[in-house]
């Protein structure tokens, strides 16, 4: 399966102040600093923050929105 590569746009703190990367595809995810199972200090400056927009990286839930769809497919050919 090919890996689509999304670009982060921006990012914004969730109601709890954790901080949320906003993807291009439109999908957001957690990039929280939680040591030591997330370390992220960038994460809490806008300097470092701002050195990962644009950055490209493989979206896990358009990666999981498309393996639920191919699923779905296969289970329609294997089944029905
Ligand atoms: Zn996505």
């Amino acid at each position: 399966m090919q890996a689509e590569m999304v670009a982060i746009v921006g990012f914004h703190q969730d109601e709890v102040g954790d901080w949320v990367a906003d993807f291009s595809c439109g999908h957001r995810q957690h990039m929280r600093h939680n040591p030591p199972l997330t370390d992220r200090p960038w994460v809490l400056t806008e300097t470092g923050r701002g050195e990962f927009i644009g950055r490209l990286l493989v979206c896990k839930q358009c990666q999981d929105e498309r393996e639920a769809n191919t699923n779905m497919t296969t289970d329609s050919i294997d089944y029905a």
